[in-house]
């Protein structure tokens, strides 16, 4: 029987990709769910060749067209909904805005494929508890965790046995540029990433390493390595998506090419493995694999990110949401480049601690947050 799979942000490029894995593997996947927030054309069209029993759309004004061209599905307003008809739930929503679906997902007891690093960085003191829910679990969809995912097999005694968790880094379009290099720099030339094709936020993350910084606090949550034994390492061909070190010395790397279809099918078929290789490795041209250093200076959202986790409760939350502020200003142009870092450092600063029990907590934790990270950016000089 084919395994029942859900996309929540089926129009941008972890959804996209997801679709061609399913086309690949033909027969292996029925997709029964596919939801978007305001990309209805793109929607329709994966619904039309895919016939989901059940569309989401968030904007509402887009809703009845929909529903005239797709007859055959139950149009919806709300992603959660895309939970119930599923095996497995892709949540490939951008940002903050993923967090329901996590939640809904996990709640239900299902395999969520998570591409949504926010929801779990954000609300890590409400999402961990639903882990234990029946049937629940979290297979990460982000390359580097996938990565660590797959070197963790490797150990039965994961509470006691793994040394330290290695997250590479491509280090992004600036990698050896030195801060005075980058002050000026453009959006187009933030978006032009060396290794990678992402979304416009996930690249501008790459680009101020505040990706890996969020990554550190996920690799947290997932598989509760304490930050002191979570290091990131840059590695500019981003042929190898991470490491684990055990306690005996021994390191598993996970390579592959860099292709999201890989962690993506990776999460669908687990513990099985799909049966397309997207990209091979072709050995006599990979010549060499370097591996050096971040420079945190340059990059100052590291290490934020790293401050932000030790604190833990809320203040991840509060980060990335400030995060969020200062890179759709940054694309706006209302923003530079360098200035991504001194919103998230001035608003962290700022933190202020809250109640972090509930989604509602940490729903009014990011909200206070994105206020605070506007007063920070309207108080910038240009
Ligand atoms: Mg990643």
């Amino acid at each position: 029987m084919s395994v029942r799979v859900a996309i929540a942000g089926s129009s941008g490029s972890i959804g996209t990709q997801t679709l061609d894995v399913v086309r690949a593997e033909a027969g292996a996947y029925e997709v029964v769910a596919l939801g978007v927030g305001s990309s209805v054309d793109v929607l329709i069209e994966q619904a039309l060749e895919f016939r989901p029993k059940v569309v989401a759309v968030g904007d509402p004004a887009q809703r009845a067209r929909v529903a005239e061209a797709l007859p055959f599905a139950e149009v919806v307003d709300d992603l959660t909904a895309l939970v119930e008809p599923a095996d497995v739930v892709v949540n490939a929503v951008v940002g903050f805005a993923g967090l329901p679906v996590t939640v809904a997902a996990l709640r239900s007891g299902r395999r969520l494929a998570l591409a949504n690093k926010e929801s779990l960085i954000a609300a890590g003191p409400v999402v961990q508890p639903l882990r234990a829910t029946p049937g629940a679990e979290i297979v990460p969809v982000d390359s580097e965790h996938c990565a660590v995912h797959q070197c963790l097999r490797s150990s039965v005694h994961l509470d006691r046995e793994v040394a330290r968790v290695v997250l590479t880094a491509s280090g992004g379009p600036f990698r050896g540029c030195a801060a005075a290099e980058l002050e000026h720099v453009t959006v187009d030339e933030a978006l032009a990433h060396p290794t990678w094709k992402m979304g416009p936020k996930i690249t501008i993350d790459s680009s101020t390493l505040m990706n890996k910084g969020l990554e550190v606090i996920e690799a947290h949550e997932l598989f509760g390595t304490p930050f002191d034994r979570i290091e990131v390492v840059v590695h500019p061909q981003s042929v190898v998506h991470s490491m684990v070190e055990f306690t005996d010395g021994c390191t598993m790397a996970q390579l592959s090419m860099p292709d999201m279809r890989l962690p993506i099918g990776y999460a669908l078929a687990y513990p099985a493995r799909i049966a397309t290789p997207f990209g091979r490795i072709d050995w006599s041209s990979l010549g060499r694999l370097d591996f050096l250093p971040p420079d945190t200076a340059t990059f100052r959202c590291l290490d934020l990110a790293y401050q932000a986790g030790r604190h833990g409760s809320t203040a991840p939350a509060w980060l990335s949401a400030s995060n969020e502020v200062a890179v759709e200003a940054f694309l706006a142009g209302r923003l530079r480049w360098p200035q991504i870092a001194d919103v998230c450092d001035e608003s962290l600063q700022r933190h202020e601690p809250g109640a972090d029990t509930t989604v509602d907590d940490i729903v009014a934790a990011d909200a206070r947050a994105r206020q605070v990270a506007a007063d920070v950016i309207a108080g910038l000089s240009p």
